[in-house]
């Protein structure tokens, strides 16, 4: 499955849950101890495939999960295990409530670029295109107009074949380039866009067959005449069609300036929704809702909190998946005390489901997953090791230093993890609350 990130910051919060592939359900909605990568949470997982159920028949329209729980009790990997079992390809976007905060963006503006981000389009395209084996290739190379000591490809004459026949193509210096670029030879089998030019190297042939590149497969020669037409399926989100349409939108500055870190003119999202309804309507397009995940949510103020309100109506939105490990606080921006620091109108409309702290056979379950998943042996005693740290610490921690032993395991030849790796590492690398309370033991003596 495709996932996404803002800034790119999370990489490796999201490989921390790369071993959950669902909620691990039965045909009757039922938890089962362990399964799909997910242990424990019975009542949270039951709860959220009712979630996926609901969304699935478009009626979480208007309403948002809240996940609430202390920290460090997979409100994150239900999260991404609710993304999963929606389907492959749906997007997903993990954003903390303090991250919207920053000194160059609007935070309504940094909530719906993510949002956008967490909408696919799947688009459906005829497109005309040459296909076939390079049986015969020959480029002609000129001085660059910009330099006439530089030579560039100019030209260049192709012969393609297919079962059914061979067709010399002369194209001008656009594909020639490609040509170039790609080292296109004989046998290639190629594609060339006939509107943009674009060219693709598809596969090689060998003695009596193709080896597609991409698939990494074996398949037939080229059949069919040269010129075809073929359908092609692209999955987009909104944010990537605003972007695309402001650039083409912005003409010459915003190629050479790019818009990046411009904000999106409402207007284009305006025209982006205009036309993606409307290849909706004609059959070429098929909406598809992800996730976004806010964690920490109680971090977000009124107006952040209002904007989400609101966005949960419009008719283009993602499952909205709060979580906060916060009680009764002050909703941010004002001075009222609320449960989960979230307004009234807010609360209305959430969904909440709750989870628990984990017990030792379940973090040790799901230490010997990630173990796995990370493609490393841990020997019994290391295991029943972690599995303290986990307890006495917490899971997060736990499955902290399995990564690190795991790297320091492998990088001394070792191929399972021992007790000694666990204790070297978990007594150099410190949890969240020991790093705080000799933080604070410096303080103390400041003080003095
Ligand atoms: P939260 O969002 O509540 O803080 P989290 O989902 O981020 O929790 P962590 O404490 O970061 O959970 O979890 C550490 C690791 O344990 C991650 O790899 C996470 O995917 C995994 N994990 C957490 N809960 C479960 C679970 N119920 N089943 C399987 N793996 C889990």
């Amino acid at each position: 499955m495709e996932i996404e990130e803002i800034g790119g910051v999370k990489v490796e919060r999201i490989g921390a849950h790369s071993h959950i592939k669902g909620l691990g359900l039965d045909e009757r909605g039922k938890a089962k101890f362990a399964a799909d990568g997910l242990v424990g949470q019975l009542r949270a997982r039951e709860a959220a495939g009712l979630v996926v159920k609901m969304a699935k028949e478009g009626r979480l329209s208007g309403k948002a999960v809240l996940l609430a729980g202390p920290p460090g009790t997979g409100k994150t990997a239900i999260a991404v295990a609710i993304a999963r079992e929606l389907g492959e390809g749906v997007p997903f976007i993990q954003l903390s409530g303090s991250e919207i905060y920053s000194a160059e963006r609007k935070k309504t503006e940094v909530l719906m670029e993510a949002m956008r981000k967490a909408i696919g389009v799947k688009v459906r395209e005829m497109r005309k295109v040459y296909e076939g084996e390079v049986t015969e290739i020959d480029i002609k190379t000129g001085s660059s107009p910009y330099n006439p000591f530089v030579k560039v490809p100019q030209e260049a004459v192709i012969t393609l074949k297919t079962t059914s026949e061979e067709k010399k193509l002369r194209v001008g210096p656009n594909v020639a380039r490609q040509l170039v670029e790609f080292g296109i030879s004989e046998g290639d089998v190629i594609m060339i866009d006939a509107e943009s030019g674009r060219v693709s190297k598809i596969g090689r042939t060998q003695e009596s067959y193709t080896y597609d590149l991409e698939a990494e497969q074996i398949v037939p020669r080229p059949d069919g005449t040269v010129l075809k037409e073929k359908e092609f399926v692209y999955v987009m989100t909104l944010d990537d069609l605003d972007n695309m349409y402001a650039r083409r939108r912005g003409g010459f500055f915003s190629l050479l300036f790019g818009v990046g870190e411009r904000e999106i003119d409402p207007e284009v999202r305006a025209a982006v929704d205009q036309q993606v309804k409307e290849w909706v309507e004609a059959g070429r397009a098929e909406i598809i809702p992800g996730v976004m995940f806010i964690d920490d949510a109680h971090m977000m103020d009124i107006e952040a909190l209002s904007f989400i309100s609101r966005a949960m109506e419009s008719e283009l939105v993602p499952i909205i998946i709060l979580a906060t490990n916060r009680g009764i606080t002050r909703i941010r921006g004002t001075e009222i005390e609320a449960p989960f620091g979230m307004p009234l109108d807010l609360l209305d409309r959430l969904v909440i489901i709750v989870t628990d702290k984990y017990n030792g056979d379940e973090i040790e379950h799901i230490l010997r997953i990630r173990a796995k998943e990370e493609g490393i042996e841990v020997s019994e005693d290391a295991l029943k090791s972690l599995r303290k740290l986990g307890e006495e610490r917490s899971l997060r921690y736990a499955v902290q230093i399995l990564g690190i032993a795991g790297v320091k395991a492998r990088s001394e030849g070792k191929k399972a993890i021992g007790i000694e790796d666990v204790e070297e590492v978990s007594l150099r690398f410190s949890d969240v609350k020991e790093a705080v309370d000799h933080l604070r033991k410096y303080e103390e003596e400041l003080l003095k």
